[in-house]
Parts: structure tokens; sequence; C-alpha cells
């Protein structure tokens, strides 16, 4: 669907780094393929869209974004098939949500058209970067950052809209450890949780160290006023299966809309099970721990798919889950949506661009 709404310029790195790839030994989010894509928005619109060799930025010490935080950011992944095509997962709602998060933070929206279509040519100029190995992928970064050089605070007049990516293994999350949250908060009403604002990940980064000291891996995140309703789970939404249905927190303005979850419940509902989307207390699902009914609980989301929690803690009690072997739903939907993403089962949601 090459609507061609975009002029862009490609300029293309005279020294590929790809021959120094060493797939074997591949961190997460440090290693970036060769090309990135920037664009500018000045006196009201998109201009000047270019490829470029992956750079550093330069910009002034007075830019808005350094001090304001105006910014928020995507995460999404692509992968290639047996035959070498390079597969979307859901595109377009990664950029229907990337306009939901400019909306919120007073940014200017990039049309779906325009953002399928600048991601599509970065990732056919680096196209080799896309791994063919099983279970890897490319990670695609795409952010927004205010760019105004001007001390005040009110929206930027200028931004800068960026795609980088970085191609990365197979992500094996081991099962975790999980504490709920009853001091600290990640949102609250009225506030930016739907949106991927920057802010919202520094702001979780202290009550996360002081779990992690404590020796839970992740923090389960419960509502700002009572500290009563589970929401998500680190940076991925929580599923429960409790009773033989899958139960998990509606997405609300305080827990972010993610598209795993979202694949997940429809998979689920695809398959014949109970879905209950709502609130979900913490008082329901300790009690459904001590009375052996939750069989299963985990993670969902881009980088991990499905992250299996192993055991959950409260007000220092530390209730350990059954074995992740046993897991019946959550290891067959991490199976399905990991051989969907490869272009291994039939596209029968629509799912694949
Ligand atoms: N919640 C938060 C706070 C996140 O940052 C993410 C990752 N984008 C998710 C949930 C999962 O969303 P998705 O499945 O779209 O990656």
């Amino acid at each position: 669907m090459s609507t061609e709404l975009l002029n862009i310029s490609i300029e293309k790195t005279k020294s590929s780094k790809i021959n120094e790839l060493d797939w074997d030994n591949l961190p997460f989010g440090r290693v970036f393929s060769d090309h990135m894509f920037v664009m500018d928005y000045k006196d009201g619109q998109w201009e000047n869209p270019t490829i470029t060799p992956f750079a550093d930025l330069t910009m002034s010490p007075a830019t808005s974004i350094l001090h304001y935080g105006q910014t928020f950011f995507e995460g999404m992944k692509a992968t290639k098939s047996e035959n070498g095509d390079i597969l979307l997962f859901r595109p377009e709602e990664n950029a229907k949500r990337f306009n939901l998060s400019a909306e919120r933070m007073c940014m200017p929206e990039v049309p779906v058209e325009m953002f399928i279509e600048a991601l599509r040519t970065l990732l056919n100029v680096d196209k080799d970067w896309v791994p063919a190995k099983e279970g890897f992928s490319l990670y695609i970064r795409p952010f927004m950052i205010a760019m105004d050089p001007y001390v005040g605070i009110r929206p930027s007049d200028t931004y800068k809209f960026i795609i980088f990516t970085c191609p990365v293994g197979a992500y094996y999350s081991e099962p975790v450890p999980v504490k709920i949250e009853t001091k600290y908060s990640r949102a609250v009403e009225g506030g930016t949780g739907y949106a991927k604002a920057g802010g919202n990940y520094a702001g979780s980064l202290y009550p996360a160290m002081k779990g992690q000291k404590e020796g839970f891996r992740q923090l389960i995140w419960t509502d700002a006023k009572e500290h009563k309703y589970i929401e998500e789970a680190g940076t991925m939404n929580v599923l429960f299966v409790i009773d033989g249905k899958i139960i998990t927190p509606a997405s609300s303005d305080t827990i972010l809309s993610g598209i795993t979850r979202r694949s997940v419940v429809d998979i689920a509902r695809d398959w014949g099970y109970e879905v209950e989307e709502r609130k979900v207390s913490v008082e329901e699902v300790i009690t459904a721990i001590k009375e052996n009914r939750l069989t299963e609980a985990f993670g969902a989301g881009t980088a991990a798919t499905i992250a299996q929690i192993s055991a959950i803690s409260f007000e220092g009690t530390t209730y350990e889950l059954p074995a992740v072997e046993g897991r019946e739903f959550s290891n067959k939907v991490l199976t399905y949506l990991t051989d969907y993403k490869h272009g291994k089962v039939e596209d029968k949601f629509n799912w694949i661009l």
C-alpha cells in the first residue's frame, strides 16, 4: 500500500556495520541498524523526510525535550518470513497509539499512512538487518521530541519524528517473581498512563529499583487512589487464568492499551476461552491463589510477547504460583503468536502487513 505521501530523500551509508554483527550475541537495544528516518515539524507541517546513516543528534542545551520531557515513543517489531518478506505485526495499531500519545502530549500527529510509509521505506533500505533466524526480529523505535531551543513551559513549535531499529535475538524471559506495589504509582486518573510518554518510564524507575533491592524483578502496579486494583506488570499488561477463565484489567486512562494483550484476548476468545476484561482486585487474585484457583499469571508485551510470573508478593507474603510447564493457555498462545509474527500460521485475523 504505497501511497507515496512522502518524498523521502535517502542518503545511504558508505560503511555498513552489518558485517560486524555477532548474531549469536545480540544484547537487546544496544546494536543499531545502519539507517534512521528523520522528519521535522515546522510552521505547522511535517517537512524534510530523510533516511540517513544512523548518527548522533546535535541540539542546543536549551532544547525543550531536555528539560520538560515533551516526548513519547512506540515499540514494535519486524520479522522475516521464510521466503524473505518483511512482516509487520499490526503496525497500524502502533501508529494509532502513536497519535493518541501525540494528542496527550500536545504534539503533532503523524498520519497513519505517512507513519507506515516512513517505516516501510526504512525497512527496505535496511532489509538485511531484519533477521531471518528463528525467533529473531528487528525491534523498531519510532519517537518524537520537542525541539524548540526555549526555556519556558509551553508546547514546542518544532519537533522531530525519528525511527531507528535494532536487530534483537529470541527474547526468552525466564519466569519472574513480582511484588504488588502498594505505595508508589505508575499512573493516575487524568494523567498520562495511557500514553507512551517518556516521563511515565522515568517515574517508574525509582519504585522498580526499590522492588529489585527486595528481590522482585518486576512490580505489579495498582491504582493510585486505593492500591486495590491491579493495573499492569512492569512495562507489560497483565493477565491471569482463574477458574479456567482469562481475566485481565481492561484498558483505561491509567493502563496502556497493549497490542499484545489485545491480540491474546482475541486469540483466547477465538479458541473458545471465556475472557473477562474488567477491574481486577488484588484481593480477588490473592484469594484465588490461596484457593488454588489461579493457574496462570503472565505479562504481555512486544519485547517478550509473554513473560511468565513465578511468584506474587503482597504485603510481605510471597505466594508461589503453579509451575510454568503446566500453564496450558499462556504456553500455547506464546507459540501461536510467535509463529503468527513469523508468517508460519494463517493470518486469520488480518494482522500482518
Ligand atoms: N504497558 C506498558 C506501560 C508498556 O510500556 C508496554 C509496551 N509498549 C505495554 C504495556 C505492552 O504493550 P504492547 O503489547 O503494545 O507492546
